[in-house]
């Protein structure tokens, strides 16, 4: 009998992913960790039945969590990961010439079930010399961390789980005091569909720590309701003001197929209905 996956965007609706082959299906100590194949998407990887990422559109939401802040630093030279277990976004982050790249996923499974299903997600990233790959739980790190970041990135699964404290006033507190005297810090914040609260949100908790907030959207087919937002807090530098040139200039060697300029300046362009979210 066919199996779909029915990955909930609330309570009133979902995608539905139909599943051609199951390749893993375990429980870890944090979640429900499965890798399934579906025609369209490719190979997917399920945490507690929220799609996460898949080989298809990855490189989607990676090159955008990864890139708008990245680029927005004028010379990040440390970069912090929190969450991002298959390693995408590391091999996105490694593509810019930083020193070091550390990456904290408190769930071993993950990192372990990717290299073995979805190798093509990390690539090379976790035997690049400058990857610095820890498993444990991101805000326990982030409360002793031993020296600055120039840019850390949260990549974490939606506020359930392992990752409620990481939508947290208080952990971005933390995240402040880890990054350096420029640093910019950037989350994924949910849809700006049917997540406007959590956006809301997030917002507050990064303004209280950051004089710089802003919230970008993308599109990451495989999130239910597909629109997505992204929320950077930043010390001095406005992601939203970085010149065409710079991006172009900064990215030219990274064999990108959906980060430029143009969907740098379109991700800031949040539209009409979002204002009262974007402008608190
Ligand atoms: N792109 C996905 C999204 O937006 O939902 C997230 C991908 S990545 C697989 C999410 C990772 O966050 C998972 O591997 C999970 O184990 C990790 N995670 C959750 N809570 C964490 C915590 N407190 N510390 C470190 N990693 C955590």
């Amino acid at each position: 009998m066919t199996q779909w996956l029915k990955d909930l965007g609330g309570d009133t609706f979902a995608h539905s992913y139909r599943l051609d082959e199951i390749l893993f299906d375990d429980h870890s100590p944090y979640q429900h960790v499965q890798v399934a194949c579906n025609e369209l998407f490719g190979t997917m990887l399920i945490l507690d039945d929220a799609v996460q990422t898949t080989t298809a559109d990855e490189f989607i939401y990676h090159e955008m969590l990864a890139h708008v802040p990245l680029v927005a630093h004028p010379k990040p030279r440390s970069l912090l990961i929190i969450g991002g277990g298959d390693g995408g976004l590391l091999e996105e982050g490694l593509k810019h010439p930083l020193d070091r790249a550390v990456m904290v996923e408190i769930d071993r499974m993950v990192v372990d079930v990717t290299l073995r299903y979805l190798p093509g997600i990390p690539g090379k990233a976790f035997e690049d010399p400058r990857a610095d790959l820890r498993i444990e739980d991101g805000f326990a790190y982030v409360r002793n961390v031993p020296a600055k970041f120039d840019v850390v990135l949260v990549d974490s699964t939606d506020p359930k789980g392992p990752s409620v404290p990481l939508f947290g006033e208080a952990f971005y507190g933390d995240l402040a005091q880890a990054l350096s005297d420029d640093g910019i810090l950037a989350v994924q914040s949910g849809s700006p569909w049917y997540q406007r609260d959590l956006i809301a949100q997030v917002r507050a908790g990064l303004r209280k720590h950051f004089p710089i907030v802003r919230t970008y959207v993308g599109l990451v087919p495989t999130y239910p309701g597909v629109y997505w937002s992204f929320s950077i807090g930043s010390k001095r530098h406005d992601p939203a003001t970085v010149a065409d040139a710079a991006i172009a200039a900064r990215t030219a060697s990274f064999d990108l197929r959906y980060y430029d300029a143009a969907q740098h300046r379109a991700a800031f362009s949040g539209p009409a209905f979002l204002r009262p979210v974007l402008d608190t």
